[in-house]
């Protein structure tokens, strides 16, 4: 899988490799801020599930400096207006798994997810187990979502 076999070679680490990758397509990053960036999560649980993380390598929010905070809290701010305004979702879960315990597929580099959901989501998810049929492809969203930025 290319998205793991690209880890930093120093940290190991996907999401201190995927922003110094020079192909926004290539790693999915719609947006490079000063202290984070926004990217399309590769396996999205639907369509528009975006994740912003810092470009420092911490394992959790309370290590982050308090500009990195701000920053953080302005980038998933801004997707969510961004992602209102390219699929209309009636609404959103946002979050981050900090730790191994709390669900963390990765969890050495914090970052935020941001899933856009739709009434009935949830029936469409049950009903299709682990398939998830997803409107679009991830390089239509891209292009959607960095246009829309
Ligand atoms: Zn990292």
């Amino acid at each position: 899988m290319k998205y793991i076999k690209d880890a930093d070679k120093q940290t190991g680490c996907i999401f201190c490799s995927l922003p110094r990758d020079s192909s926004d397509l290539a790693s999915l990053i719609v947006e490079r801020g000063k202290l984070g960036f926004v990217v399309l999560n590769r396996f999205p649980y639907t369509s528009g599930h975006i994740m912003v993380a810092p470009y420092a390598h911490q394992a959790t929010i309370e290590l982050l400096d308090e500009k990195t905070q701000a920053e953080m809290m302005s980038l998933i701010s801004h997707s969510i207006r961004v992602l209102r305004s390219v699929y209309r979702p009636d609404g959103f879960n946002v979050g981050a798994n900090i730790g191994c315990a709390a669900g963390a597929g990765f969890a050495e580099h914090v970052h935020f997810h941001i899933v856009p959901r739709w009434v009935g989501d949830t029936n469409f998810m049950s009903t299709t187990g682990d398939v998830r049929v997803l409107p679009e492809d991830l390089e239509t969203t891209w292009k959607r979502i960095k246009e829309a930025w």
